[in-house]
């Protein structure tokens, strides 16, 4: 099957999906979009209201302004792709929860192992922890190359967190830019940073069957 069936295909899966409790509150599910040729992916954190209104990643104020930085750095939205941790707004936005996270991540998976981006940039704290571990913080770690599994990430601020600091916002741009320079040459071993831990063995200690069993308490991954 050709990348754009594989990614129409997880897409349409999405828009019908209840494999969590997201869905019951949800307005639209939010696959994600943009090319299928993309070098760099970008992963949230999860749909806001305006994205939940329109089924489209970004599109609220975290978005314009991630748009605006991808312009300044000389990026065409269209040139990368987009989309969340999870695919269904978290009510009142609250950070999505570990078992939300593990329902959703096929899907993510998916869309990795089709577009074979040459990055993926985890935007913020949220898809920091479940991407690379819980153990990183997003302050330190932005900017690095990372190597999972065989996969290059580059973390950085989420575009919501630098909306009202001026010197996050610098940063971020200053971050893109770097992130454009990565892009276009080649990495060499010394600036990778290697990551041993699998997604699976984080988000299972968090979200394990131990912390399920005492009652009305969510596992929660952040
Ligand atoms: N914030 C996110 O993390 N994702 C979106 O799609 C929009 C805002
Ligand atoms: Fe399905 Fe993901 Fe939406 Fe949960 S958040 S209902 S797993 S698409």
């Amino acid at each position: 099957m050709n990348v754009e069936r594989i990614i129409a295909e997880i897409a349409a899966e999405v828009r019908v999906c209840t494999k969590c409790r997201l869905s019951k509150t949800r307005t639209h599910a939010v696959p994600g979009e943009g090319s299928i040729t993309a070098r760099i992916m970008f992963v949230g954190e999860g749909p806001g209201q305006r994205e939940d209104e329109t089924g489209r990643p970004f599109v609220g104020q975290a978005g314009k302004l991630l748009n605006l930085l991808l312009e300044q750095a000389g990026i065409p939205r269209e040139d990368v792709f987009i989309t969340n941790i999870v695919k269904c707004r978290p009510p009142k936005n609250r950070v999505p929860l570990a078992d939300e996270v593990i329902a959703c991540n096929d899907y993510l998976m998916g869309q990795i192992a089709s577009i074979e981006p040459k990055f993926i940039c985890p935007l913020g704290g949220a898809a920091l922890a479940t991407l690379l571990g819980p153990d990183l913080k997003i302050s330190k770690v932005r900017c690095q190359v990372f190597r999972k599994s065989g996969i290059l990430y580059v973390p950085l601020y989420h575009p919501a967190a630098a909306l009202h600091r001026g010197a996050l916002r610098e940063t971020l741009f200053n971050d893109i830019l770097q992130l454009k320079d990565l892009i276009k040459r080649d990495i060499s071993e010394d600036e990778i940073i290697e990551i041993g831990k699998p997604l699976e063995k984080s988000t299972f200690t968090v979200g394990s069957s131990e912390s399920k069993k005492k009652k009305n308490e969510e596992p929660k991954l952040f």
